[in-house]
């Protein structure tokens, strides 16, 4: 085995009961399949777990970055110095509040969400039910789709800071826009969301969750590694369409290209690097700009 790095030997010596991984492939943890090794990957299961984590690292002076189920994130080949904290699966659990309520932590994916809201006869979620994150990727970035965005149901977050504290914040609080939340800027991190939902019809709601991925698999290119939609939606257009009109569909840098099913998605079609994403976003975008005037930036989170 390798000599573990001074941060490495210190998280192990100093927190032995939390689950810990070094020189992680980030390519394991994000659907791009890309990213070099993290140099440690810390999978917390409680609060109290995640509070230690970031007291250490502050105490360690380490850079640290919150990991969800890495659909958003482009990884750097080089790997990441100091610690990714990986919650997907590790902050888990799902409760119903009352008739119309239920509580999610930010570990469970947004389609087990769903699901379970489906089963519990509400309505009000069967939008998120294709999007691969969870919940707490979601709340961050206010995930949304065919119409409806995480900010029209969620009613309040709880959320810890950097130096593990915890508390609640309201709707208007978290300042959602469009695929933003103001925890991009604070750094805070999401632990559960609660969402309000409708009362309906479970065999209504599940047909209309099939009917929307029934959409997205027409659509787009599920079958192939990629972070979803590369760019964000401009003003005054969309940017698939604004590729498609520029003849960018099937364009290519390295292993990496525009999706030739849905011109909105940047594919790894083999062997892609994340370099070969960041020239391809930055290509597609100044060709973009060139046909229509119009600049796209990317909706994916490049670390
Ligand atoms: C095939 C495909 C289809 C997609 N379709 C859609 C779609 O229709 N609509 C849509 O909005 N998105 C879509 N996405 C993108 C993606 O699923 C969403 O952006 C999702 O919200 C990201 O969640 P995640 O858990 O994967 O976050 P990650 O990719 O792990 O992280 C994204 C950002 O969120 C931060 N983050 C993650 N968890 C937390 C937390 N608990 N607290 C604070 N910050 C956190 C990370 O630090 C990072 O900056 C799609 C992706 C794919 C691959």
């Amino acid at each position: 085995m390798t000599e573990l790095t001074e941060l490495q030997q210190k998280i192990h010596d100093l927190l032995p009961e939390i689950e810990l991984s070094f020189q992680e492939p980030m390519s394991k943890h994000t659907s791009f399949r890309i990213g070099g090794g993290a140099e440690v990957m810390a999978f917390p299961k409680s609060r109290e777990e995640l509070a230690k984590l970031l007291k250490l690292s502050t105490l360690l002076d380490c850079k640290i970055a919150i990991l969800g189920a890495g659909t958003n994130v482009l990884a750097p080949d080089e790997g990441i110095e100091g610690l990714v904290i990986c919650l997907k699966d590790c902050l888990d659990g799902m409760e119903q509040l009352d008739e119309t309520r239920i509580r999610v932590m930010a570990g469970v994916t947004m389609s087990r969400a769903a699901v379970f809201a489906a089963n519990l006869g509400l309505s009000g979620m069967e939008f998120a039910h294709g999007i691969p994150g969870s919940v707490g990727g979601g709340i961050y970035m206010n995930a949304g789709a065919y119409g409806g965005e995480l900010c029209q149901i969620c009613e309040q977050v709880e959320v810890m800071d950097r130096a593990g504290n915890l508390r609640w914040m309201t709707n208007e609080e978290m300042q959602f826009s469009y695929r933003h939340s103001i925890l991009e800027e604070t750094g805070d991190i999401v632990i559960c969301a609660d969402f309000c939902l409708t009362k309906g019809n479970t065999e209504e709601i599940r047909a209309r969750m099939k009917e929307l991925i029934g959409k997205r698999s027409a659509s787009q290119p599920l079958d192939l590694p990629s972070a979803g939609s590369a760019f964000k939606r401009p003003v005054g257009g969309y940017a698939a369409a604004l590729i498609d009109g520029a003849g960018l569909k099937g364009y290519q840098v390295g292993g990496a290209a525009i999706s030739s099913k849905h011109a909105g998605f940047a594919v790894n079609i083999g062997g892609a690097t994340a370099a070969d994403v960041k020239k391809l976003l930055q290509e597609v975008s100044d060709k973009v700009y060139e046909n229509s005037g119009i600049r796209i930036e990317p909706e994916v989170r490049i670390w």
